[in-house]
């Protein structure tokens, strides 16, 4: 089988790493309009939280099915790629100042309305959050998801550009942007290819194919402290702008020096790294974070713990979600050609399972 893979962002990957897994007769060619470390990616600017039930809010009780069976997909995705300590299910911690307590309440509750499984979801008082967060402890309530996780998403692309240049069927066209995709063909400005099977996987430059595709910009900043340990995401309910903080070590461990090159990160300092997150604006604009985000996140990560004061801020970064009307994902299928998109805010939550789905739709598998 001689497979096409239209962008190397997310959904990219992770259809390779599935198909890669399961064939060992394949060869797999990704087109990609930037470089193989995708850095451009959303998928390289995303937080990678795995969160079902906080982002029930905005979501469907589909995404909540999805999310849990991509939770239990992700750890083999990372061990295939050799990235071992990429995936962390240390359930998140959501907490809210006393004023804005009831808010925290209130959103709750209308989780465990919308599913039953919600009803696991725990409150917590300063001595459980103590004992959760021993640097939280000045937080008098709030409540604790134990299911959810997080995979290291900088890395997990790091890692699997390198899988990818160490496995021989895979090979990569970097800078090659796609003009058009048909059944079984690829068009660049290099003329048009033929294969057994095509995938769009181009997130939001899929344009010229979905009229009602748009970006949703989102702003995050990395942060390094010295003098604060958190050790799983936490959220911070606010009735303005929420806030998450999902840390990420003490850098970027595993990840080689050429990749480093590329990636917008320094180095490895020794510090804790946190990305703050995460604004959400109706807009396709993709310049660097806005005074207003800035201010609106690093306030609110302020009055989470003071010494954060003196924390660094050592990157900002700026994307677009690709999203639908409906916010929901989307898969197309027909013979040669398989389209996934509009994964919107839920790439990390939903792509092991969106792209198990569109494989076992049978159209790939069954009809060759
Ligand atoms: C600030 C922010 C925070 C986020 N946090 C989370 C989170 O915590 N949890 C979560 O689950 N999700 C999160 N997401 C969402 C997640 O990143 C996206 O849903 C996901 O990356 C979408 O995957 P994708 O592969 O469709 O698009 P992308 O990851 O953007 O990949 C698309 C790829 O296609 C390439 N491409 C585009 N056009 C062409 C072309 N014409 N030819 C060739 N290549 C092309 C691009 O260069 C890119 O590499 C976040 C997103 C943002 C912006």
């Amino acid at each position: 089988m001689n497979i096409a893979i239209a962008g190397a962002g997310l959904v990219g990957r992770v259809v390779a790493l599935n198909l890669l897994r399961v064939y060992d007769d394949l060869t797999i060619t990704f087109f990609e309009k930037d470089s193989k470390e995708g850095v451009s990616a959303a998928g390289f600017t995303a937080a990678g939280m795995l969160a079902p039930y906080a982002e029930l809010e905005t979501a469907e009780s589909a995404i909540f099915e999805l999310g849990h069976r991509s939770i239990a997909l992700w750890p083999d995705l990372l061990k295939q790629i050799g990235l071992f300590d990429g995936y962390q299910q240390k359930g998140t911690v959501i907490t809210a100042h006393p004023q804005d307590m009831g808010e925290l309440t209130h959103f709750i509750g209308m989780l465990q309305r919308k599913v039953d499984a919600a009803a696991s979801i725990e409150e917590v008082d300063s001595q459980d959050i103590k004992a959760l967060e021993p640097d939280l402890v000045a937080h008098q309530r709030g409540f604790f998801i134990p299911s959810e996780g997080v995979v290291d998403a900088q890395r997990f692309m790091a890692f699997s550009a390198n899988y990818f240049d160490r496995n021989e069927g895979v090979l990569f066209r970097e800078y090659t942007p796609v003009e058009k995709l048909e059944p079984g063909r690829v068009y660049t400005k290099e003329g048009v290819e033929s294969f057994d099977w095509v995938f769009d996987a181009r997130g939001l430059g899929a344009k010229e194919h979905f009229d009602d595709l748009r970006g949703v910009r989102g702003e995050v900043m990395w942060v390094e402290a010295n003098d604060i340990d958190i050790g799983r995401p936490t959220r911070l309910m606010h009735p303005r702008y929420k806030l998450y903080i999902v840390p990420r070590g003490n850098g970027c461990e595993g990840i080689d020096l050429e990749y480093c090159k590329a990636c917008k990160l320094s180095q490895t300092s020794g510090y804790k790294r946190y990305i703050i997150g995460a604004t959400e604006i109706e807009s396709e604009d993709l310049s660097p974070i806005s005074i207003r985000s800035s201010m609106e996140l690093l306030s609110a990560l302020y009055t989470v713990h003071p010494n954060f004061g003196e924390a660094r801020v050592v990157n900002t970064e700026t994307n677009c979600r690709p999203a639908f009307r409906d916010n929901l994902p989307r898969i197309e299928n027909e013979k040669g050609l398989t389209r996934i998109n509009g994964l919107y805010r839920h790439g990390y939550l939903l792509s092991p399972a969106i792209v198990e789905k569109a494989l076992d739709e049978g159209i790939f598998l069954n009809g060759t």
